[in-house]
């Protein structure tokens, strides 16, 4: 069921990811070669207890960590590790969700480690431009594959391959909530948006084939050739005066 939250159940989802934009902001300016994924980990769980939260993917169907760091041809779902080093040219995607009085919140970016190629840079403006671009058709009266559409053939149109076994949600009292939101479909389709939903869209874009594998840890999805992956995700509200961007910071 597709819950409907109320302006003040919405407030408490703002908060919730409101912290969540924090920690990116923070784990953004420790990106640089040398620092591990566990460190990052580790700072963004210090933050998040410290605050009076608690870590939404630690112990999420046996998930072992704060966030998922997913390095270059990883998609999502990375594992921190103190063995994992960053290193100048890598691209990191850092997802991360909290639980705060009872409300989730969940966001993601894909950061450049020091200096990249210009395909991944171009990559992840991409991906960046295909999660804007569904956020705008965000609007009471709209349909949800309208926005999977909007993100499809954004990036299709730059040659780039677009996941199809991971898709954005619902997100409230819980995670993930229905709806499913995938970032393929046709146009004028799916759900009918109402104002008082919560969503967290999250393209995930890759160089190549969207043909994903998971690792041997369970966890980890990898783009099956081996090229470049990025993601963003933001939490979003849909309002009578359309989308409002919950996890992003004023400014
Ligand atoms: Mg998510």
């Amino acid at each position: 069921m597709i819950v409907l939250r109320s302006r003040r159940e919405i407030e408490k989802l703002r908060a919730a990811n409101q912290m969540v934009a924090g920690v990116l902001e923070l784990l953004r300016k420790k990106v640089k070669p040398g620092i591990t994924t566990a460190a990052l980990d580790r700072l963004a769980e210090d933050a998040i207890v410290s605050q009076g939260a608690r870590p939404a993917f630690k112990g999420y169907a046996g998930f072992p960590a704060t966030l998922c760091t997913s390095i270059n041809h990883e998609i999502v779902h990375g594992i921190p590790s103190p063995r994992r080093k960053l290193r100048e040219g890598d691209i990191i995607s850092i997802d991360v969700g909290v639980c705060l009085n009872g409300y989730y919140g969940d966001a993601a970016i894909t950061v450049p480690v020091g200096e990249v190629s210009p395909a991944a840079r171009r990559l992840i403006e991409v991906t960046r431009t295909c999660l804007d671009r569904a956020i705008a058709r965000a609007c009471p009266g709209e349909r949800l594959h309208t926005l999977s559409h909007s993100v499809q053939e954004y990036a299709e149109s730059h040659g780039f391959g677009v996941v199809r076994d991971f898709v954005g949600h619902g997100i409230g009292t819980e995670l993930h909530e229905p709806p499913q939101i995938p970032n393929y479909g046709r146009p004028g389709t799916g759900l009918l948006l109402k104002s008082g939903m919560v969503l967290a869209i999250e393209p995930m874009i890759n160089q190549g084939t969207w043909e994903v594998e998971v690792l041997s840890d369970g966890w980890t999805a990898v783009t099956r050739d081996r090229k470049l992956s990025a993601h963003f995700e933001h939490t979003i509200a849909i309002t009578d005066d359309g989308p409002e961007i919950l996890s992003s910071l004023p400014g």
